[in-house]
């Protein structure tokens, strides 16, 4: 076993009761399936200990970076110095908190949330279903899909700031937008969400579900790792069309290419790494520009 870094050796020594790995492959945490080593990840189960790790952390200088599935993140090939703060399935729990009320913790998928809000006979988060995320990582970005967005159900969110400090942001206070919340301007950890929904038909809500998967699974290259749309939709268009309309589909860089079943994911075709699909992103971008003057926006965060 390689020896441990003076950075890995204290945060073992302060954080005697967290769950640690060090030297963590990123890969094995995204779906893009890229992504060098983290120097420390830590898996927190509670509120109280997150803010334990962030307290900590901060003694030594250190702010983590946060990570939810995945799966919309491009780590760096050099991995990361530091610490990676891993919350799926970890800050986990979902409870009713009234009759069209739910509260579910940032760690739990969007897939498991939807499911226990069918189960409940509760209608809003049908789009969410097939989305691969977090609920933190939805809530961070606006995930959304179908017509669907959190902003449209999301009744408040639970904070926590980089001091371990707890706080309750209300839907507009969260200032949504288009694949964005406030959360990007001014850093903050999605710790729970609560979603207001209507009451429905447990049944005609899984069937909505399962629709909008097959339409998922006939259109996108759901075997492939990917971290879904590479790039915002721009106004007025889609990128999907105009990368097709470049003649991209299919265009490679290295082992990172535009997916030929839908030009608007990057797919890694088995040893992409991230400088593959920064180039694949940059090349697409530039000759969608040059034909059209529409500069394509990455959708994927690039760490
Ligand atoms: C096949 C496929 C299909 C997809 N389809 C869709 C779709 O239809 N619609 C859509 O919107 N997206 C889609 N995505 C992208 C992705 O699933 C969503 O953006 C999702 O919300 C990301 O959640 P995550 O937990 O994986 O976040 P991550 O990828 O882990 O993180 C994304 C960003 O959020 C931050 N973050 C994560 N958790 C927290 C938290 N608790 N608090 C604060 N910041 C946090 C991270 O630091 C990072 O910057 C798709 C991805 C794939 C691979």
């Amino acid at each position: 076993m390689t020896e441990l870094t003076e950075f890995q050796r204290k945060i073992a020594e302060i954080l005697p009761e967290t769950a640690l790995r060090f030297e963590e492959p990123l890969a094995k945490h995204t779906s893009f399936r890229i992504g060098g080593c983290a120097e420390v990840m830590a898996f927190p189960r509670k509120r109280e200990e997150l803010a334990d790790i962030l307290k900590k952390s901060a003694l030594l200088d250190c702010k983590p970076v946060i990570l939810g599935a995945g799966t919309n993140v491009l780590a760096p090939d050099e991995g990361v110095r530091g610490m990676v703060v891993c919350l799926k399935d970890c800050l986990d729990g979902m409870e009713q908190l009234d009759d069209t009320h739910i509260r579910v913790m940032a760690g739990v998928t969007m897939a498991r949330a939807a499911v226990f809000a069918a189960n409940l006979g509760l209608s809003g988060m049908e789009f969410a279903h097939g989305i691969p995320g977090t609920v933190g990582g939805g809530v961070y970005m606006n995930a959304g899909a179908y017509g669907g967005e959190i902003r449209q159900i999301c009744q408040s969110v639970e904070v926590m700031d980089f001091d371990g400090t707890l706080r309750r942001l209300s839907n507009p206070e969260m200032q949504f937008s288009y694949r964005h919340s406030i959360l990007e301007d001014r850093p903050g950890i999605v710790v729970s969400a609560d979603f207001a929904l209507e009451p429905g038909e447990s049944q005609a809500i899984r069937a909505k579900m399962k629709e909008l998967i097959g339409k998922r699974t006939a259109s996108q290259p759901l075997d492939m790792p990917s971290a879904g749309s590479a790039f915002k939709r721009p106004a007025g268009g889609y990128a999907a069309a105009l990368i097709e309309q470049a003649g991209m589909k299919g265009y490679r860089c290295g082992g990172a290419a535009i997916s030929e079943k839908h030009a608007g994911f990057a797919v890694n075709l088995g040893n992409a790494t991230a400088a593959d699909v920064k180039n694949l992103l940059r090349q697409v971008s530039d000759r969608v520009f040059d034909r059209t003057g529409i500069r394509l926006e990455p959708e994927v965060r690039i760490w």
